[in-house]
């Protein structure tokens, strides 16, 4: 098991993909995985379980919160963005209050 306990934050290029998750509108527990260390325990040769657990990341977000920001175990940052409700399910009844 490797450990990098390197001091301060190690200069990561940010890639196109973002280390992000989304969340249903009412939920404020959650889990998700975080990608580099997925990729990062990948490149070990581990398993891909070992992997998953490596990168298995909890956190909460209350539910007036629309983005939060969580760190994993080895430091990566992740977004977390609830996600908005279905443009589909807009109700018809804002356009009437307008026409009023
Ligand atoms: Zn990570």
């Amino acid at each position: 098991m490797t450990r990098d306990d390197g001091h301060g934050k190690s200069p990561v290029r940010e890639r196109r993909r973002r280390n992000g998750v989304w969340i249903a509108p009412s939920a404020t527990d959650f889990s998700c995985l975080c990608e580099h260390c997925l990729e990062l325990a990948r490149g070990e040769g581990g398993s891909f379980l070992a992997a998953v657990r490596a990168a298995s990341v909890r956190g909460r977000l209350p539910t007036d919160t629309d983005v939060g920001f969580i760190h994993c175990a080895a430091g990566h940052e992740l977004v977390v963005r609830r996600v908005d409700r279905p443009s589909t399910l807009t109700r018809p009844d804002a356009r009437q209050l307008q026409l009023t």
